[in-house]
């Protein structure tokens, strides 16, 4: 890394040395202290953003020989994902669901007998905490290893080779760079009129760190993120209803048959679903709020009271005093960076991906644009199948999908066959004792072509990975059907599926 400092040198005094922890004679080069008041470094890529697009981007860069800057303005690495997303929220479902198992007669049903099942809060939270802080910690080592220098600040493009670095202390870096890349994510859709205050009423960050268990907790929007932490939760005691404007719930993109399995799975759990409504406003009374709904097609009118709410329409991309503006860069109607399929915005050396651009918001779809788009940077091709991006909902089951859906299917007048296998007659799966769900592929009639995979029931987001593969493949059922799975696995329910879609037979239901 060619770094330009430019700092005010002082010499260190002896109190200083001491609180320093460095003795008292001087010792060369540490005995001075740099306050650096600007820095410039020069580099071939600058990363704006160390979420799950970014910081992934800046390691590929490096590992393909580029110079790389990668800046954050958070104190942490990481992005939504590890700080304030996907991590944190596996950690509570996973958790959560140990203690409903132990609560609940499932283990009594296992033979596996607990007296006084209580949960520290504190302590599911510091677990949590944990998993966070190793993950966003290692992101730092990470850096280190791959020669990726990591900036604290919020970076601003300054013209279209320089990222000023805004700093806690007021002072500006500045990166002079050959290519730019923005991956400055997504923030949480506020609702008009709601004011998050997360602590009673809570956007997703909140509900990550509850200090208490609700009594009622009530969701706007049963889409991914409001069932998944709805159901944790749930889990843990509380009531739940989630009040959701669609008439279906798992958010866009689900196919309607699991999504209706779905909402009866969540539905014998214990939450309940207003669906076909929308919320109108909510009020505080001392420690109640109110929640006034209305029915979307009845027009019936309703007040629900909860202690706690859970505002989660949706995420909208974070492009906030990024200098788009100053450099002519306009966003969409939906405040996403345009770009081509190189990931350019419309100054070409200037790039753009996950979150903060079109496309499902999750973090492994932000994974490989980033290393495409610097492979693309680095003078290799640049494709993804946007249709081969698996979607999971961890909650239990789980819900993972990919490619078409019947709804897609038929909208497209694509004729189609349909394969199907319960986790009921799945041997593994009868073993744990955890026979909800089915798996169901959809394949072109003509050529047998996987299109499409949708799964509910145990390791669902694990199995995905292979429909994912099989479909990047170009696999046709019987390939997927012909294919040796162990035994007994859940993934042999899979298999079963694609051997009913192309044999019209599964062998074992
Ligand atoms: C509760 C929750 C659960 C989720 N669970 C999943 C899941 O299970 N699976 C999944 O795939 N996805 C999940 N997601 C979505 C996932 O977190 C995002 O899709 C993913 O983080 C997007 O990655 P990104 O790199 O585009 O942006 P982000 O992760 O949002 O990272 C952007 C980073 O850029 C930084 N930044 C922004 N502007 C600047 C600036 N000007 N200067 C410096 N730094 C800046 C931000 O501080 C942030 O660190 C979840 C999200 C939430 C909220």
């Amino acid at each position: 890394m060619q770094a330009t400092v430019l700092c005010r040198v002082s010499r260190v005094t002896r109190a200083a040395r001491t609180q320093l922890g460095l003795g008292s004679g001087p010792t060369g080069a540490l005995a001075t202290v740099c306050q650096r008041r600007h820095a410039s470094h020069e580099a071939d890529l600058v990363v704006i953003g160390s979420g799950p697009g970014g910081y992934v981007a800046a390691i590929k860069a490096a590992q393909l020989g580029m110079k790389t800057v990668c800046v954050e303005k958070n104190p942490t690495y990481g992005g939504t994902c590890l700080n304030v997303g996907c991590i944190p929220s596996k950690a509570l479902l996973n958790n959560s669901h140990y203690y409903h198992m132990a609560k609940s007669k499932d283990f009594a049903e296992r033979g596996i007998e607990v007296e006084n099942v209580r949960v520290n809060l504190d302590k599911l939270m510091a677990s949590k905490n944990k998993a966070v802080t190793a993950l966003t910690g290692g992101i730092a080592h990470l850096f280190k290893n791959n020669k990726v220098l990591g900036l604290k600040g919020h970076g601003k493009i300054t013209s279209p080779t320089e990222v000023t670095v805004m700093k806690e202390d007021g002072e500006n870096d500045t990166v002079r760079a050959k290519n730019i890349l923005i991956a400055t994510g997504s923030e949480v859709t506020p609702f008009p009129g709601i004011e998050v205050d997360e602590e009673t009423v809570v956007s997703s960050t909140g509900a990550l760190k509850l200090s208490r268990v609700p009594d009622h907790m009530v969701l706007i929007g049963a889409g991914v993120i409001g069932l998944e932490l709805g159901s944790v939760w749930s889990r843990l005691g509380a009531k739940v209803t989630a009040v959701e404007f669609l008439d279906s719930v798992g958010g866009l993109g689900i196919d309607g048959e699991i999504s209706k399995n779905f909402q009866r799975i969540l539905t014998k759990q214990g939450i309940k679903f207003k669906l076909s409504t929308k919320v109108l406003s909510a009020s505080k009374e001392g420690s109640t709020i109110k929640v006034a709904v209305e029915g979307v097609k009845n027009n019936k009118k309703e007040e629900l009271e909860c202690d706690t709410l859970l505002v989660c329409v949706g995420r909208r991309p974070y492009t906030s005093n990024l200098g788009l503006e100053e450099l002519g860069i306009e966003k969409d109607a939906k405040g996403r960076i345009p770009v081509n399929s190189r990931f350019q915005t419309v100054i070409p050396n200037i790039f753009a991906i996950g979150d903060c651009i079109h496309g499902p918001m999750l973090a492994h779809k932000a994974e490989d644009e980033g290393i495409v788009c610097v492979e693309g940077i680095a003078g290799g091709p640049v494709h993804i199948d946007y249709n081969c991006v698996p979607s999971v909902i961890y909650t239990h089951p789980e819900v993972a999908w990919v490619g078409k859906t019947e709804e897609d299917l038929k909208a497209e007048g694509v004729e189609y066959t349909v394969g199907k296998f319960p986790f009921a007659a799945n041997s593994r799966a009868k073993c744990n004792n955890d026979t909800d769900g089915l798996v169901k592929v959809l394949a072109d009639k003509h050529t047998d072509r996987l299109l499409g995979a949708h799964l509910i029931g145990p390791a669902a987001g694990e199995l995905i990975n292979e429909a994912a593969l099989a479909m990047e493949y170009g696999a046709s059922c019987e390939d997927v059907a012909r294919v040796c799975h162990a035994h007994p696995t859940c993934s042999e329910a899979f298999r079963e599926a694609n051997l009913a879609a192309y044999f019209g037979k599964p062998i074992n239901f």
